[in-house]
């Protein structure tokens, strides 16, 4: 199949190894079974899961493209930027991503202080029975503690009352810069991705300002149909894509079947007009 006739292709999905609660063979099973045809594994700062998730795929059929989702501080907020099709072999995105991935341990302990002064004990340890990959302990593994617990009925619950800005359990953190995660993609031969530009909370003149340091710093796509986004929001960034002459992307970030509302695989397709961001890794694809 040449990548011109992909329509399902989903980008952007996490497993054990960051913060999702399935395998990345799970996942590349469940993606088959939605029909996807083209997939990428994007785990949080992290691409140990890229070698499984490339042989999963083989194994089910699937084509495939590298994965990462990055963690970047950009005006106050935390931007996430995706990665596909770069070699996740090449020190320079290891290095990059292990040194974000180093201030998580310490940042855990301090809203597992935050949680405890309002009656909340042992957030740590709970937090830790969750997670798949020690250097990535994340929020959604304090959320999955606090529902355990009883502490709350859901996840959205626990991050509305605990883990978001103002609340008990949330601790700022500084990640890495626009350029440094741009770069990391770029050099090592893939193309940078604005993740779900609809979630943050930016006036019309920052986000302005994040697309065009994104394209200044070499970013070529955006996501336009996402689990993050409503329909309205679908047509808003398709706009923007035109506007700063951006491929698109396609991805669920799923998450679990447990906690994500947005299976693998089946979101509308991306608007016809505009160039999917799978057409510029053609040679990327395994
Ligand atoms: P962290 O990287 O530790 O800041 O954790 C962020 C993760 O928490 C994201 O990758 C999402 O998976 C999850 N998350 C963030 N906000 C929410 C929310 N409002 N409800 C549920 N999950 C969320
Ligand atoms: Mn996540
Ligand atoms: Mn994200
Ligand atoms: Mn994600």
């Amino acid at each position: 199949m040449s990548s011109s006739s992909i329509r399902n292709a989903d980008l952007h999905c996490h497993s054990i190894v960051s913060d999702g609660t399935l395998t990345p063979e799970e996942l590349a099973a469940r993606a088959r079974a939605n029909g996807v045809e083209l997939w990428a594994l994007t785990d949080h700062d992290e691409v140990g899961g890229q070698r499984r998730a490339a042989a999963a795929a083989r194994a089910n059929g699937l084509r495939y493209l590298t994965g990462t989702e990055i963690l970047v501080s950009f005006a106050g907020e935390t931007v996430h930027i995706v990665g596909l099709g770069f070699d996740a072999e090449d020190p320079r995105m290891q290095q990059g991503l292990a040194d974000t991935r180093d201030g998580r341990g310490p940042r855990a302990r301090e809203m597992a202080e935050g949680l405890a002064k309002v009656g909340i004990l042992g957030a740590y340890e709970g937090a830790l029975k969750f997670v798949g990959n020690p250097a990535l302990i994340s929020r959604t593994h304090f959320a999955r503690f606090l529902v355990e617990s009883g502490h709350c009925k859901d996840t959205p619950e626990v991050f509305r009352k605990y883990l978001t800005e103002g609340k008990p359990g949330y601790v700022p953190h500084r990640w890495a810069s626009l350029k440094d995660a741009v770069g990391w993609i770029t050099q090592t031969g893939g193309v940078a991705v604005i993740a779900h530009p609809g979630r943050y909370k930016f006036s019309a003149t920052e986000e302005y300002a994040l697309f065009s340091e994104f394209k200044a710093h070499g970013g070529r796509a955006v996501e336009v149909v996402t689990g993050s986004h409503t329909p309205a929001e679908y047509v808003e960034y398709a706009a923007m894509a035109r506007e700063f002459g951006l491929a698109a992307s396609r991805g669920s970030d799923f998450h679990s079947p447990d906690e994500s509302h947005c299976d693998l695989g089946t979101l509308p397709y991306l608007p016809e007009d505009l160039t999917p961001v799978w057409e510029l890794l053609a040679d990327r694809i395994q």
